[in-house]
């Protein structure tokens, strides 16, 4: 399809079109539209967006990166929850047939109906600039579902992108970490600064991609491993035994904690952020 005018991923169009208007930027909705084409076409490589695919956009603003995921997408479903940018999309997006808004709170829709509506017997592919103040959750809420999405790529805080994609060992590798990466491959595609954003965010930005696993990790009780994650990684400075011992929501003895470290091959004073997502499920497997 030709491209409609106002074509945004730029500064003059973007400020124009708020102007024209007369929009007031809400922080409250982590509004910070993309100016930067060369960014816009990053974010559409990045998730290998092909005239086959249906994608799902979390936070169309003003349309920017869905006019780029439309020119390349078989579909675009979008999930707005501000809707007095409608009247700007009306301009911004008309003459697209492929493109579908929602109004509504990401984290309160039935995602499920809304991707078999569009996507049925599909995977759908997710991508989006993320407004930052929800990243976490609607990352979580979107792997933890297990909803029919073959890829997430998204902007978000560079920050929570290093903890995403971290290794063990690495100083941002945590619960978050192993989170994500018991339900996704993830890789950090590129970074981006502030002056790429209209208005600029107060932090660094990264593009992430996740692959969602098709085999995850074998495990007895996933939801007993998250525990053990998260009890591992709430003192950093103490050993794995200490943090596991003394964990309300585990009920582990220092006993039991010492013998499944033993049973693991690993010393006595290892701490939780050198295990691998293998390890510690192994370490749930043989933990009571
Ligand atoms: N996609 C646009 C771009 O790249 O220029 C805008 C991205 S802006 C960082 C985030 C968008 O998410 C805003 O349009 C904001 O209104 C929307 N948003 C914020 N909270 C939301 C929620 N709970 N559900 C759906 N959209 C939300």
């Amino acid at each position: 399809m030709e491209k409609p005018a106002p074509w945004l991923g730029n500064a003059k169009n973007t400020s124009e079109i708020l102007k024209k208007y007369d929009f007031r930027v809400r922080k409250k909705f982590g509004q910070n539209f993309l100016v930067d084409s060369f960014v816009l076409d990053k974010i559409v490589a990045a998730a290998d967006i092909g005239p086959e695919d249906a994608v799902l956009e979390i936070g169309p603003g003003i349309g920017t990166l869905t006019q780029y995921l439309a020119s390349a997408a078989k579909e675009v479903i979008c999930v707005e929850i501000d809707r007095s940018l409608e009247r700007i999309q009306a301009e911004t997006l008309a003459g697209w047939d492929n493109i579908t808004v929602i109004w509504e709170d990401v984290l309160k829709l039935d995602l499920r109906a809304l991707i078999e509506e569009h996507c049925p017997g599909g995977r759908i592919k997710v991508t989006a600039n993320l407004p930052y103040y929800i990243t976490t959750p609607i990352l979580m809420n979107l792997l933890e579902q297990e909803l029919p999405i073959q890829s997430i790529t998204v902007m978000i805080q560079k920050e929570v992108a290093e903890r995403i994609a971290a290794e063990p060992g690495n100083k941002n590798y945590g619960a978050l970490t192993l989170a994500v990466q018991y339900y996704a491959d993830a890789y950090l595609a590129a970074n981006v600064p502030p002056n790429c954003f209209l208005p600029r965010p107060e932090v660094s930005s990264a593009v992430i991609r996740m692959d969602i696993k098709k085999d995850r990790i074998p495990v007895k009780d996933p939801e007993k491993m998250k525990k053990i994650i998260r009890a591992a990684f709430s003192q950093r400075r103490k050993t794995l035994v200490n943090c596991l011992r003394s964990a309300e929501e585990l009920q582990i003895t220092e006993e039991e904690a010492e013998a499944a470290v033993e049973k693991l091959g690993l010393p006595a004073s290892v701490r939780g952020e050198t295990l691998s997502l293998p390890q510690f499920a192994a370490l749930s497997d043989i933990l009571p």
